[in-house]
């Protein structure tokens, strides 16, 4: 066992034995025993050392069998906006997740939605997936009228990289027959020249978003808290929020700093939000830190794979069903860029230099070309030490670029679960065979030796830790076919890339990540030693879930 650093170790509030304890420290150690006393760790290690730190107020837990886990650490998704889809939008979203498998089921989750909000709100639906239609295409403004005419409506794709809209909303966006194509988007549109109602990318995102009434705070925060214990029961001690308006940013610090929310929070201000933080319009109160961090600057270089909008190298395996002829440099080719390459290296440069660490969304291998030569051209101008960028989803990154990280000090963040939920598709419509083997290659990131993360990137498929950490070590489709038998991982390096690597990527390292003695007690109690059955993992349940020695969720009486 070895001590907190202090001469005399202090007596614990609570010990937990009788179970595997996987600490995920540098040696990997299942130990027997943990005590935590003042919302750290003070001794990890054999059970008759740390029990002789019990005294007769220490709450002593038999895990009878359970195992005791470092608690996950969000390497990637969206809490803000997870809590907006839960709280105020329709569920859009198709087996294996959801029930909608028709445009026309699509109109009806809308129409009830429509029917339970006020007149003058928008009516927005999260999580449709054109591919898993059974019309095999994105609804249309014709479609989409059908729930309104005069109401705004939004389908928005579960990439949440294109929009469905319908004819109330194209004319509160100002999107006419006239409108140019925006540069890193596409407005789709009907042989005859009208838009469809289909925005993509860069033309969704502001003309859209722009447009919508700004919801009471009251709201606002209710959908914030009530998502943020939805990931606490799930197992997650620290929650990201990727890509943070400064309302947002407002919005997680006020729940933080007043103890409302559950869980840690580190946000990534998105490129606007970082010039404000430049300029000084906001401050953090020191005293809040450990509760929650400002992150890496999130910038988004492509779009999304099962969107068409990843920017690749070579075609796609099939084009779209309803590719329209005419819709310019889209999807029926490489996908594209969100900016051109020279405004992305500007950007990348720009902010390195004001002293940013930077987590790059990039699922293409033509958008990870971007990032990397962006990275490497800001590195050499202005060298920094361990800036350790962010890649954000890495879908299809090839070998050669998996050396340019490792080179670089990049961290991979990969989201496994798309073999899960899109890997038979991958195969048969978007990638091919091939390629669709090599998405999210853990395996060769593990060989590599980098520090890599896993995430969920919520809400585009559930929080759902347990059953990323089983994709990552089985990669079974939905359909139960293996993708990439090659690319699969031991359970204990998921477990690390779901926990300590993704505290590493947050600069985090040193008090989170890893059961260790002086590091804060976050923690999960799992049903069982997810070591015993790999295969099994995702059919655990979390039992407990404790932040900084508090428990946050239990599903029994701690
Ligand atoms: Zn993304
Ligand atoms: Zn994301």
């Amino acid at each position: 066992m070895e001590p907190a650093g202090a001469d005399e170790l202090p007596v614990a509030d609570r010990v937990f034995f009788g179970g595997p304890v996987i600490t995920v420290d540098q040696g990997d150690r299942v130990v027997e025993a943990v005590a935590i006393s003042g919302g750290r760790i003070v001794a990890v290690g054999a059970r008759e050392e740390v029990l002789a730190l019990a005294g007769p107020d220490t709450v002593r837990s038999d895990l009878a069998g359970r195992a005791l886990i470092p608690g996950f650490h969000d390497a990637h998704s969206h809490l803000v906006l997870a809590g907006e889809v839960r709280r105020f939008m329709a569920d859009l979203t198709s087996p294996p997740v959801g029930s909608r498998r028709s445009i026309g089921d699509l109109v009806e989750a809308l129409r009830q939605r429509a029917a339970t909000t006020a007149e003058d709100e928008w009516i927005v639906g999260m999580g449709y997936d054109d591919t898993l239609l059974a019309e095999k295409r994105h609804p249309n403004r014709r479609d989409l009228d059908r729930v309104s005419r005069d109401r705004p409506v939004v389908a928005i794709h579960v990439s949440a990289h294109l929009f469905a809209v319908n004819s109330k909303a194209l004319e509160l966006a100002g999107i006419h027959r006239e409108t140019p194509q925006p540069p890193g988007g596409l407005i789709r549109r009907d042989a005859d020249g009208e838009p469809n109602g289909v925005l993509e990318e860069i033309a969704a995102f502001g003309p859209v978003f722009s447009q919508m009434p700004p919801r009471p705070p009251e709201e606002r925060l209710a959908a914030i808290r009530e998502m943020a214990a939805v990931y606490a029961a799930a197992g997650v001690t620290t929650a990201q929020n990727g890509s943070t308006s400064l309302q947002q940013l407002r919005d997680l610090y006020a729940l933080s700093a007043a103890g409302e929310l559950p869980l840690r929070v580190v946000a990534l201000p998105d490129v606007a939000t970082a010039a404000a933080l430049v300029e000084g319009q906001f401050r953090l109160d020191p005293a809040v830190a450990d509760r929650f961090e400002i992150g890496a600057v999130k910038i988004v270089a492509d779009g999304s794979i099962q969107g068409y909008t990843g920017y690749l190298s070579q075609p796609y395996h099939t084009p779209p069903a309803d590719a329209v002829a005419g819709d310019g440099e889209s999807a029926a080719t490489r996908g594209y860029p969100l900016m051109p390459r020279e405004q992305l290296q500007a950007l990348i440069a720009n902010l390195h230099d004001s002293g940013f660490q930077l987590a790059i969304h990039g699922n293409g291998d033509a958008a990870i070309d971007d990032v990397l030569t962006g990275l490497e051209a800001a590195f050499a101008a202005t060298p920094r030490v361990d800036p350790r960028p962010i890649l954000i989803h890495a879908q299809m990154a090839r070998d050669d670029q998996l050396d340019a990280m490792a080179r670089l000090g990049v961290v991979p963040s990969f989201f496994v679960l798309h073999t899960y939920y899109w890997g038979d598709r991958h195969r048969d419509v978007f990638l091919g065979p091939q390629r669709a083997e090599r998405i999210s290659p853990t395996g060769s990131a593990l060989e590599r030796g980098l520090a890599f993360t896993i995430h969920t990137d919520a809400p585009i498929v559930p929080m759902e830790p347990l059953r990323l950490v089983w994709s990552a070590t089985q990669r079974r489709t939905a359909s139960g076919r293996v993708l990439g038998e090659e690319q699969r991982i031991p359970l204990r390096a998921a477990l690390r890339a779901a926990t300590f690597a993704a505290a590493y990527q947050h600069f985090q390292e040193d008090r989170l990540g890893s059961i260790e003695p002086g590091k804060l007690a976050d923690l999960v109690v799992l049903s069982a030693d997810p070591l015993a059955d790999p295969a099994r993992v995702h059919e655990l349940r979390v039992e407990e879930t404790i932040v900084g020695g508090q428990t946050v969720y239990a599903r029994y009486q701690p």
